[in-house]
């Protein structure tokens, strides 16, 4: 289970129709700042810390599309997401 590098951030985006919300974790001590999910996000979710490391810093963007949980080569990205205002895993 990885430890949560960045908090769940509210949806800030203000979409109007957003059905899901999604939680983005990624283990800080797994990655190994290959950029691969940075590239592939087509919400631009992930910056870099000062080690290179992936973090999630626009949680609210994400569309649980999980494009980055897939194409980690190192397992270390894991993406939840529930319908929005149901509480139910999608
Ligand atoms: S794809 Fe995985 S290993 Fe590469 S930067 Fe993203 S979280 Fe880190
Ligand atoms: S699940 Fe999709 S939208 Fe969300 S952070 Fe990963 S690649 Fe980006």
């Amino acid at each position: 289970m990885p430890e949560e590098a960045t908090a769940s951030a509210p949806d800030t985006t203000g979409r109007p129709g957003r059905k899901v919300k999604a939680t983005v974790l990624v283990d800080a001590g797994l990655c190994k700042a290959c950029g691969i999910c940075i590239s592939l996000c087509p919400e631009h979710v992930f910056d870099r810390d000062a080690a290179g490391v992936a973090v999630a810093a626009r949680q609210g963007d994400c569309t649980a599309c999980r494009l980055c949980e897939w194409h980690c080569p190192d397992f270390a990205i894991e993406v939840h997401a529930e319908r929005a205002g149901a509480g139910e895993d999608v």
